[in-house]
């Protein structure tokens, strides 16, 4: 028998699930279908960093607004999303000086507590570091991180306070239309209806998409990440993306720091190859940078490495919007960057689906059909790719 709903979304990781929650706090009744378990995807592997810095401002603006979320969690979704401040830090190469100031500027002027300091300055925020060849860099002091896993499951719990149903072990296989507009789907669990299915499908998005007979340029980012215990004398220290060193690293509970490289991940893997191991010598190189940065984890222990992997775009920005048959809307590609937008892009794709167009912020550039012009999303004042 066929199950309706107002809207069905595909995909329990964060950006379907949040998607899932603002549809439902504005009154419909979603059901979302996941064909693993809830964070099975880039979700369950993320690193967490929360911050604003992007060289793209449509990204900051999303970021900005996601970061009041995770700030204010208990009031605004309810549980925990287990955001910890800990003050950011993004150290460019020099050669991106002023790119960087105008970046910083351009935060600024979005409200964003952004500024940037001096290498005297990072020295006194991290004394652990060395800086002697930084001159500048840009410090966020309210950013930090947050537990991607406790943020989709309290989400998800909130989402189904609102009237939302999760389905799970419910592969999507095929679509419904008539009159060229989306009418329901097929599963696993057998066929559900709606005039309104959202694609969060993460890696899979691409295969999923084609379901509908909507093609997108999507391919994968296979990224490896350590746990090193730190030796007693760091207790903590700032969440880092480090350009000059291709690195980003943060603390993370239980005297662990988490660091993992820009230079250093596979691109297009097949979404279903097995995630296995980290790469060989990957623990090797990336203990190696966080010693050029942090001398005294020379002192640290190894803990543990995982890999994740998220979908990746030709320009490494999401694809958000709608294509194909009408009721048919795309929210991926999010390119290894996805986690801390994701209570914005949400909210934005509720709006977006309710009201024909995002207020909170506008992405409409994210045009799922922007490659078939020719038109990549590109910063102003841009440091080129972030994954090499
Ligand atoms: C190692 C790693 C570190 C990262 N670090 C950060 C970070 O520090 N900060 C940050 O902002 N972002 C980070 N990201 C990126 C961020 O985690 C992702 O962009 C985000 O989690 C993507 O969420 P999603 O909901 O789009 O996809 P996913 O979490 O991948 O969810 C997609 C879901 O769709 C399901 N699915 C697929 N096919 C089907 C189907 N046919 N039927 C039903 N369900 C289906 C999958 O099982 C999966 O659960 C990182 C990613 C990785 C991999």
């Amino acid at each position: 028998m066929t199950k309706n709903f107002d809207a069905i979304v595909i995909g329990a990781g964060v950006i379907g699930i949040s998607t899932a929650f603002h549809l439902a706090e504005r009154g419909l009744k979603p059901v979302i279908l996941e064909r693993k378990e809830i964070g099975y995807g880039a979700t369950g592997k993320s690193s967490g960093l929360v911050r604003m810095h992007y060289d793209l401002e449509v990204e900051s603006r999303l970021a900005w607004e996601s970061f009041q979320y995770f700030r204010d969690w208990s009031e605004r979704v309810g549980g925990e999303c287990g955001f910890r401040r800990t003050g950011f830090l993004h150290i460019e190469t020099a050669d991106h000086e002023v790119q960087l100031r105008k970046n910083v500027e351009m935060h600024q002027k979005i409200g964003i507590p952004a500024s940037v300091i001096s290498g005297g300055d990072v020295k006194k925020l991290a004394p652990h570091f060395k800086t002697d060849d930084i001159a500048f860099a840009a410090y966020e002091p309210e950013s930090g991180y947050a537990d991607p896993m406790l943020t989709a499951n309290s989400l998800l719990a909130a989402a189904k306070d609102h009237g939302a149903i999760y389905v799970q072990d419910c592969e999507v296989s095929g679509s419904q239309s008539a009159g060229g507009k989306v009418t329901g789907l097929q599963t696993s669990r057998g066929s559900f209806s709606a005039p309104i299915i959202i694609n969060a499908a993460g890696a899979w998005a691409g295969k999923v998409s084609e379901l509908f007979g909507v093609s997108i340029p999507l391919g994968t980012w296979t990224h490896d990440v350590v746990h090193i215990r730190r030796p007693a004398q760091i207790a903590d220290h700032l969440t880092v993306i480090d350009n000059s060193l291709n690195m980003y690293f943060r603390p993370d509970s239980g005297n662990l720091t988490l660091v993992a490289l820009e230079d250093d991940s596979r691109l297009d893997e097949p979404a279903e190859k097995d995630l296995g191991y980290v790469a060989k010598d990957f623990v090797e190189r990336a203990i190696d940078r966080i010693c050029k940065r942090v001398p005294e984890m020379e002192q640290g222990s190894l803990h543990s490495s995982h890999v994740g992997r998220d979908s990746l775009t030709p320009d490494q920005r999401a694809i958000i919007g709608a294509a194909g048959p009408q009721g048919y809307f795309l929210a991926t590609g999010f390119s290894g960057t996805g986690f801390k937008l994701s209570p914005a892009v949400g909210l934005c794709m509720s709006e977006l689906i309710l009201d024909g167009s995002a207020k909170t912020v506008d992405i409409s550039g994210f045009d799922p059909m922007r490659f078939e012009r020719g038109q990549h999303l590109k910063g102003e004042n841009e440091y080129g790719s972030i994954w090499k």
